[in-house]
């Protein structure tokens, strides 16, 4: 069997990693546009329970992943100069993505896949010759491109504005700050992922981007804004930047996830809102599913069906909590109007699946000191809790 997988990310890697182990007589190749030290974004975030998922297909990787890990359970969110100081018992571990992409990569090349940097996939020509394509090449995916009447996609383009920074310094704690400046909402969404480096999100909705000039501005212009609006938060530190363009985010969605031979997975099907922060491991679990129903037998066909009988009701799933985090996001003027607990505890249930248990699992500590109080407060009331 001849695999050919676009895109050296996350999805591509792991698959091309897990296949190969699997069936080690298969030929599989990666192709990578980007050089082997290269990359976009910074450091990105991989929560313990996906690590615990993912450490049962492939202890090795997750390992592997884990020890470059920083790690934390607390976050600030901080509200027109006021903050509470969340504890997630859930452990979050940051990793720069580079990293991430050079230690699957290495793993990759240990059971024999062949990663091929600096290649470009452009037309179906490239592809020849293959039994099985994978399209793990990201938002704007060129084997949807070199496809579209197979892979139509239904695109939403929202109105935030944001760009994605690195810091530094090692930001503590790592936060979510809602700040006017101006007239202006303005977000700083920042962690650290390594010893004295820290990602750094920066948004805007739409009516700050024309009321406060940031149309007319240049990127530069722009990083000068933030550095300034942010300064406390950044003590002293610079924004870095990597292809650190500001944009507006396209949510997209493959309408098919196969054609024949070939198959989506990761963000080139459905591409993760970063306000989620489950993109990396949505797409590794992608992989997973894919490779599981590869290695069950039967006809390529057969495989890609059951692939996307197993993995499409959990995209789905996400799909709408993605599609509900970001709706939040482009109302986050309006979210912006009330009181610190009542914005933090809307924040965190913004989704729409975070209940009041799953809540008391998820922020035990928030839960206990400014929820409990106001459910007894509203009994005595008389108002539903
Ligand atoms: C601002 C921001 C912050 C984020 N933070 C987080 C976070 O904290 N946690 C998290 O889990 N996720 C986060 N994400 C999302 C995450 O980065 C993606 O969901 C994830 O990388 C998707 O993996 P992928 O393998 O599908 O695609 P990608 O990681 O995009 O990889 C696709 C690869 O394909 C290559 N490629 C593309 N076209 C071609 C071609 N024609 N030929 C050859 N190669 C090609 C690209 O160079 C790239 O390496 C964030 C995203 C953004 C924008």
């Amino acid at each position: 069997m001849k695999i050919a997988i676009v895109g050296g990310g996350p999805s591509g890697l792991f698959f091309a990693r897990l296949i190969k182990r699997s069936q080690p007589g298969a030929e599989v190749r990666v192709f990578e546009q980007n050089a082997r030290d290269a990359t976009y974004g910074f450091g990105v975030v991989l929560a313990g329970p996906a690590r615990d998922r993912l450490r049962e297909v492939d202890p090795e990787s997750v390992d592997a992943l884990t020890e470059a890990m920083v790690f934390s359970s607390t976050q600030k969110i901080g509200l027109n100069g006021e903050a509470l100081l969340l504890d997630y018992p859930g452990n979050s571990g940051a990793i720069a993505r580079l990293t991430l992409l050079q230690i699957l990569g290495r793993l990759c090349a240990d059971v024999g896949v062949q990663v091929v940097h600096d290649r470009r996939v452009e037309h179906a020509g490239d592809l020849d010759g293959y039994d099985l394509i994978v399209g793990a090449d990201g938002a704007n995916s060129v084997v949807r491109g070199i496809w579209p009447e197979a892979f139509p996609v239904r695109t939403q383009q929202l109105d935030n504005r944001f760009a994605w920074y690195g810091v530094d310094r090692a930001l503590k704690p790592n936060a979510l700050i809602f700040r006017y400046h101006r007239g202006g909402c303005f977000i700083a969404h920042y962690y650290t992922y390594a010893p004295g480096l820290s990602t750094f999100v920066a948004e805007c909705d739409a009516q700050t981007w024309t009321a406060c000039g940031l149309d007319r501005m240049t990127d530069a212009q722009r990083k000068a804004l933030i550095e300034h609006i942010y300064a406390d938060v950044l003590d002293g530190g610079r924004l870095l930047e990597n292809k650190s363009v500001w944009r507006r985010f396209d949510a997209r969605i493959a309408e098919r996830w196969t054609d024949g031979r070939a198959v989506l997975i990761g963000d080139a099907l459905r591409v993760a809102h970063f306000s989620i922060g489950s993109g990396t491991r949505l797409a590794m679990d992608d992989a997973v599913a894919l490779h599981d129903a590869l290695v069950e037998g039967g006809s390529v066909a057969e495989a890609l069906d059951r692939f996307v009988a197993a993995r499409k009701p959990v995209r789905d799933l996400f799909t709408d909590a993605t599609a509900r985090s970001y709706a939040w996001y482009e109302d986050v003027r309006g979210a912006m109007q009330t009181d610190l607990v009542s914005f933090v505890h809307d924040f965190l249930t913004r989704t729409g699946r975070v209940d009041d248990e799953r809540l008391k699992a998820y922020a035990p500590e928030f839960y206990a000191r400014h929820i409990v109080p106001r459910h007894a407060h509203n009994i005595a009331l008389g108002l539903s809790a």
